[in-house]
């Protein structure tokens, strides 16, 4: 007998990343020379006052239940972070605002959980996080594209946005720099998306998740730009997200958050002290020790980063049918392969053939709103990056 299943996860699909990326660890373990791609982590190891912050939480008994929203001290800093970033803001956060949460991702569900009615529209930027279109049919609303393009630089405008948004429009989901583009929004492109919602009469009714879970790794001459800060008469109207794993190699240690207004944030503590409590204490001191570091700390990974995306570009060029688009932040190859695709073939048997043909593996675009394109991750060791994409000229160049 097979156990049925709730109705909820009827179309909600499995993240590729993992699947190829477990893929590619099980040939790993039969011995073969795989070079894996997928990963969406730092190889980076986590700072050592993390470490040591860790071990003195431990050693201090640091182990009973945290309050729902998160340690009063780390709330603190999360605050400080982000009034850093959104310095215009009329009423700067406070401790009041956050809301830790097991990574981002879950900081990014329980705003969706805690916002969406069924049937309400969440816009979302494509190419996209594959996440959030699953969430977005998790929590019962529906996710709608809203399309950009490699010649536009893969970023959405506001004659996008007016294409497609309607009067069920409820949430836009903005990312930058972005997963799996590398797209960076500027302050004065962000502006102008922010007027839209000031000013439209559809956009009016959107709130924004804004996640800046890449906000450190940026290749550009310009600061950081959060959206907030672009339009911040938008104050209580965007959920502003971020957390530690991609800033401080922290993926595992599974810390994310939300700062909101007061009433969005009730809603998320709600949510989240029925579904998991307050998360997990250790890696909560350990984190507040992170965010202690100066930022000069994390530069040579920033620069480790960009000569590894030039590293990519410089040899994908070799292929050239492949149009690469140059990330200008987070740590992703975002590869249109259309040039090279066989009749009847999408991003899934392309990754496929890649994967028995050459051992590299990569991740098949369509999950990420693209069919023709597939996402590398430029975030390991020079040599085998070097090896993977030596691989992937040769494999695309013998199709011709
Ligand atoms: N947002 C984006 C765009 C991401 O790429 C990721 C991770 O891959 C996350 C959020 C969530 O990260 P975490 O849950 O590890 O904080």
């Amino acid at each position: 007998m097979s156990i049925r299943i709730a109705k909820r996860l009827d179309g909600v699909s499995e993240s590729a990343t993992l699947k190829l990326n477990a893929a590619a660890q099980a040939m790993r373990a039969r011995g073969e020379d795989v070079v894996n791609l997928t990963a969406g982590e730092p190889d980076f190891n986590v700072p050592h006052a993390s470490k040591v912050a860790s071990i003195a939480a431990i050693e201090g008994n640091k182990s009973k239940y945290t309050p729902v929203p998160g340690i009063p001290e780390l709330r603190e800093r999360i605050a400080k972070k982000t009034n850093a970033q959104q310095p215009s803001l009329s009423k700067p956060w406070t401790a009041a605002n956050v809301v830790v949460s097991n990574g981002g991702k879950q900081a990014i569900f329980n705003t969706l959980f805690a916002l969406i009615d069924p049937g309400e529209e969440v816009l979302i930027p494509a190419p996209y996080w594959l996440s959030y279109p699953e969430m977005a049919r998790l929590c019962g609303g529906v996710p709608v594209t809203v399309p950009s393009t490699f010649d536009g630089g893969y970023k959405i405008t506001v004659e996008s946005l007016k294409r497609v948004a309607t009067p069920k429009s409820r949430i836009l989901i903005l990312n930058s720099p972005s997963n799996p583009t590398g797209a960076t929004y500027s302050r004065e492109e962000f502006a102008a998306i922010g007027k839209w919602l000031c000013e439209d009469p559809i956009g009016k009714n959107v709130l924004v998740i804004s996640d800046e879970i890449y906000d450190r790794i940026l290749f550009t001459e310009k600061p950081f730009a959060s959206f907030l800060e672009s339009t911040p008469a938008l104050q209580e109207r965007v959920i502003t997200v971020n957390g530690m794993s991609k800033a401080a190699a922290m993926t595992g240690w599974r810390i994310g958050w939300t700062v909101a207004d007061a009433s969005v944030t009730g809603a998320i503590q709600t949510m989240q002290g029925q579904m998991t409590s307050g998360i997990n204490a250790i890696a909560q001191y350990a984190s507040c020790a992170a965010l202690d570091l100066p930022e000069a700390d994390f530069a040579h990974q920033v620069k480790s980063f960009r000569e590894r995306r030039d590293l990519t570009l410089d040899i994908l060029r070799k292929a050239e049918k492949l149009k690469v688009y140059r990330a200008m932040g987070a740590f992703y190859a975002f590869v249109d392969a259309t040039g090279y695709l066989r009749a009847g073939e999408d991003s899934f048997s392309l990754a496929e053939a890649i994967l028995s043909e050459v051992k590299v593996a990569i991740v098949p675009g369509t999950p990420f709103g693209a069919p023709s394109a597939f996402r590398m991750s430029f975030a390991t060791d020079p040599e085998s990056l070097k090896k993977g994409c030596e691989r992937l000229v040769t494999f695309f160049k013998s199709r011709g």
